[in-house]
């Protein structure tokens, strides 16, 4: 995790970071970041695509290692892994602001761009994905990670 905005140089890192999403999804993303700008927003993308061992490793915090739970999603559940999510979080005046009101502005903003927003599910209001075009499965044997991933698991 990123520990400060000042040192950031937010349209850099969003170009790197939108880069490594599906085409689909770096449209609909980098819509909702212009949307949000425009609405005085000014988001800047922590995670996008996760490698499956990166995913793991998280999944690890708070169960097998020390640390809070940041994730309820082990490798191959989540749609990180498949360049079809990205996590974002509001820059006010320099700063990282995990907490602001704003994120239901970014929800809404990111729905009118045809993404899912993870504050529909109560905990994740960092979290916009794109996972209509195709159902999970489909890209766990592109990529394949379709042993590693029990249904039951499905989890962002
Ligand atoms: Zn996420």
């Amino acid at each position: 995790m990123v520990a400060s905005g000042k040192s950031l140089d937010r349209p850099e890192r969003n170009r790197l970071k939108l880069a490594e999403l599906d085409g689909d999804v770096r449209l609909a993303v980098a819509a909702a970041i212009d949307e949000c700008g425009s609405l005085g927003i000014k988001l800047l993308i922590t995670e996008a695509y996760r490698s499956p061992q990166r995913q793991d490793a998280l999944y690890a915090l708070g169960r097998s290692q020390p640390g809070a739970v940041v994730t309820q999603a082990r490798a191959g559940s989540s749609w990180h892994q498949f360049r079809r999510a990205a996590d974002v979080v509001i820059v006010r005046d320099g700063e990282l602001r995990w907490e602001d009101d704003g994120y239901t502005v970014v929800g809404a903003v990111g729905k009118r761009c045809g993404l899912v927003w993870g504050g529909d599910w109560g905990w994740d209001q960092y979290h916009l994905e794109e996972s209509a075009a195709h159902p999970i499965s489909w890209y766990r044997g592109r990529y394949g990670l379709a042993k590693a991933a029990p249904d039951e698991l499905l989890q962002r």
